[in-house]
């Protein structure tokens, strides 16, 4: 039976940062709903267009095109053994929609670790990250530098702050989130699937917490 673990929490929470380093470890792969909508957007497929402006603002691309998204890519041969979900689902009715296509393939949402980080720790997070060019890895210039200024550790591509990275719109996105995304906590706290994990601890420590907490679940 394929397994699904929800990474949910504020945007700079560290989803990204931590799937990197427990997908592996729990041999799931690692579906970011924003990295896949950032690689349509640097293609400009349909979809990439289509959720550009979204993104640009801060703001949510529509559910119907994102479940879509997520449910074409859950599909593919890597996630035989089921998802470690990073970014979906973010609002009440994406988890509804997930909830149904993984019991049309046997599966379920069994674990949701919820990284929890105070609003007012979100920006300097956001603001001093550094993704990388060819596969969304991230740094952080005073938390968790690379090795050569500019440069990824792991595939030596070239690092670059993202655009919906800067002030007015990381702002825009906490909002969002508030407003949209926090029911979830509550939604998975009834289903008895919720792990609350402190994300201000370093890397580290979140992440054997969160290993912990996925053996539990
Ligand atoms: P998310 O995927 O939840 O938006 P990221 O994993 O991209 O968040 O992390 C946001 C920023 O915070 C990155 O620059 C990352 O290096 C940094 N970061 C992640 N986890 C921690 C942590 N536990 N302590 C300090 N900084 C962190
Ligand atoms: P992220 O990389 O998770 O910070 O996502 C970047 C942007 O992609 C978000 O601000 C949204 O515009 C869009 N996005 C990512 N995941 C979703 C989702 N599940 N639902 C709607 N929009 C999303």
């Amino acid at each position: 039976m394929p397994s699904y673990v929800v990474l949910l929490g504020p945007p700079g929470a560290g989803k990204g940062t931590q799937a990197e380093l427990i997908s592996e470890k729990l041999n799931l792969a690692h579906i970011s709903s924003g990295d896949i909508f950032r690689e349509n957007l640097k293609n400009q497929t349909e979809l990439g267009k289509q959720a550009q402006g979204y993104m640009n603002r801060g703001e949510l691309v529509p559910d119907d095109l994102t479940i879509e998204m997520i449910k074409d890519r859950l599909q593919r041969p890597d996630c035989k053994e089921g998802a470690l979900l990073d970014g979906f689902p973010r609002t009440p009715a994406q988890a509804e929609a997930l909830g149904k296509m993984l019991a049309e393939w046997n599966g379920k949402v069994e674990c949701v670790p919820y990284i929890s980080v105070p609003p007012k720790e979100l920006v300097g997070r956001l603001s001093g990250r550094w993704t990388c060019k060819e596969q969304g890895h991230v740094y952080h210039e005073t938390f968790n530098p690379p090795k050569v200024a500019g440069k990824c550790d792991i595939d030596g591509s070239e690092l670059y702050q993202r655009d919906d990275d800067k002030a007015e719109t990381v702002e825009r996105r906490i909002k969002v989130y508030l407003e949209q995304t926090t029911p979830l906590i509550d939604y998975y706290r009834k289903q008895g699937v919720l792990a609350e994990v402190d994300g201000t601890l370093p890397i580290e420590q979140v992440t054997t917490l969160l290993l912990k907490a996925i053996e539990k679940g």
